[in-house]
């Protein structure tokens, strides 16, 4: 595809001019999109996509903005390219004129590998954040706040014997049919007789008689695919590997339940795929990371977003998330997080950073001893004092921690001893290497004001619930790692629009106040012409 350049003749008053916009209100989405983000976009930000030659492409803008539209309504690549015919507010909205025929839907596939391949959802991310800093939406914004919410893979949650059915499915229907010089094995005809075609198990035929049915012709067809590349020979190893024992004889026997691994293959359809678990809950998918503005009485805006594996936990990617607010927007000074991202090692970072970590945390855990806070631990000279006045006798760190012992002979004869410890050998302590920053932490979280302020982080629960229930983006539409990646940026991109067409529609209308609800919060414009908003 050779590179392309925008159509500069295309004006907001032109586009109304192709599809007559009699009737149409000024400020309705179709006609607010089309003036800030679809005229922000140039196809030029996207020529490093493309070839120097060949045939000229669909405007990577317009379908930038299909791929926003298409989150925003949570429609599929068919409906898209049919709402661009057939739906006059989304060709108002991308500025299409009256000699537009459509395309084949197969060009949003492609662009958005294009996309993948050039990490060119940041820039649709970035363009759309872009104009809402240049409208000055952003200003005074020193305030954000973090959560993460979970994003569902594409696939089935399948059982062990489920998962190496469908492996062994997987494997020999692409032996099957790229091999066609095996057909007169009659191996091959037989595992292809049982296992060519999806079959639900169904209850009471998933037990170990049938694990060791399964593993031994996935061991058989491994042997039959030899060096042969073939779809799904390696998930098809690495489950037979992960959930099977090979005594002498050579059989497979299944792994005990209790003793599977639990950062084993989930399904072969994505060997990447890891079980995630929080709590209770368990998913199969990644784990989204939303940084957005949070001011109460504003339209906020996401800022930023991080998708991490499901295991990942929520504590680790508060650096990662601090040098990213640091170098994209240095006027985000302060960062309102829950419990989950707490740790003394985040709030130090976070000073260095220049960024006041404001999340509650960790309290003082309750042995029923005299807690840590009542001793006095001097990290400098490495030593620490008992309440009664008794100095460690040893300091050793330990990792991420010290551990703390007080001498036998001052502890036995004490006369708070049944408060401090039950050890024979004298009170021991195992503290944080960040315990200094811990306790000012708590003396912080402790101070009156820090409540009211930890209070505007609650709000990026509805945020999430927003890109959930509006965006789509509980459940990824592609499958693979990198697309998640991507159906979380589109979906974070398409949340930030329909705040942005809110913004532009409230413009005027009261910020504060009971109406504010009515206006800005829900929504709910005095426009007969509703969109997606
Ligand atoms: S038990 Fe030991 S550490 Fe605790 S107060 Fe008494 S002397 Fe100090």
């Amino acid at each position: 595809m050779a590179k392309p350049s925008t159509n500069r003749q295309l004006s907001c008053e032109t586009a109304h001019i192709y599809d007559d916009a009699e009737g149409i209100p000024e400020n309705h989405w179709s006609r607010l999109f089309f003036s800030h983000v679809f005229s922000h976009f140039t196809d030029e930000q996207f020529a490093g996509m493309y070839k120097e030659r060949g045939r000229y492409p669909v405007s990577p803008r317009f379908l930038a903005c299909i791929c926003i539209l298409q989150s925003m309504f949570r429609a599929s690549d068919r409906q898209a390219v049919e709402n661009t015919i057939m739906r006059r507010d989304w060709r108002i909205a991308l500025g299409i004129g009256r000699d537009y025929k459509g395309f084949c839907p197969t060009v949003l596939v492609r662009f958005r590998a294009r996309l993948l391949a050039h990490d060119g959802a940041q820039e649709v991310f970035d363009t759309v954040i872009g104009r809402v800093e240049q409208l000055g939406l952003l200003r005074n914004r020193q305030r954000v706040r973090v959560d993460a919410t979970h994003l569902l893979a594409d696939v089935s949650w399948l059982s062990r014997c489920e998962m190496v059915r469908e492996a062994i499915r997987v494997t020999v229907c692409d032996l099957y049919d790229r091999h066609p010089e095996l057909h007169d094995r009659v191996d091959l005809l037989g595992l292809y007789d049982r296992y060519g075609e999806e079959h639900w198990l169904g209850p009471g035929r998933e037990n170990d008689q049938t694990l060791i049915e399964f593993g031994r012709d996935a061991k058989a067809l491994l042997a039959l695919c030899g060096e042969l590349a073939v779809k799904g020979k390696q998930e098809l190893a690495q489950i037979l590997e992960e959930n099977y024992t090979f005594p002498e004889d050579g059989s497979p026997q299944p792994v005990e339940a209790s003793e599977l691994a639990s950062d084993r293959i989930a399904t072969p359809h994505d060997a990447e795929l890891r079980c995630a678990k929080k709590g209770d809950k368990m998913w199969l998918g990644d784990k989204v990371h939303l940084v957005e503005t949070a001011d109460p009485g504003c339209v906020n805006f996401i800022l930023d977003l991080l998708v991490t594996a499901g295991r990942v936990a929520d504590l680790t990617v508060v650096e990662r998330l601090g040098w990213r607010l640091r170098s994209r927007y240095p006027w985000a000074r302060r960062l309102l997080a829950d419990g989950g991202y707490a740790a003394a090692a985040n709030s130090t970072i976070c000073e260095a950073l220049g960024i006041d970590l404001v999340c509650p945390p960790h309290p003082e855990p309750n042995t029923g001893l005299i807690p840590a806070s009542e001793f006095n631990i001097n990290f400098k000279e490495r030593y620490a004092l008992c309440p009664e006045g008794h100095r460690s006798c040893s300091w050793s760190p330990n990792g991420n921690k010290v551990n703390i012992r007080f001498p036998v002979t001052a502890c036995r004869d004490c006369p708070r001893r049944d408060e401090c410890t039950r050890s024979k050998r004298g009170r021991h302590m195992g503290i944080s290497k960040d315990y200094e920053q811990l306790q000012r932490d708590r003396e912080r979280a402790a101070r009156l004001g820090h409540a009211a302020e930890y209070r505007n982080r609650a709000a990026i629960e509805g945020t999430i619930s927003e890109a959930v229930r509006c965006c789509g983006l509980r459940r990824s539409r592609y499958r693979g790692s990198p697309k998640r990646r991507l159906h979380a940026y589109l979906a974070a991109t398409a949340l930030n629009v329909r705040r942005l067409l809110r913004a532009l529609k409230t413009e005027g209308g009261p910020k504060k106040g009971p109406l504010s609800r009515v206006f800005g919060f829900c929504g709910l414009v005095p426009c007969a012409a509703m969109g997606p908003v």
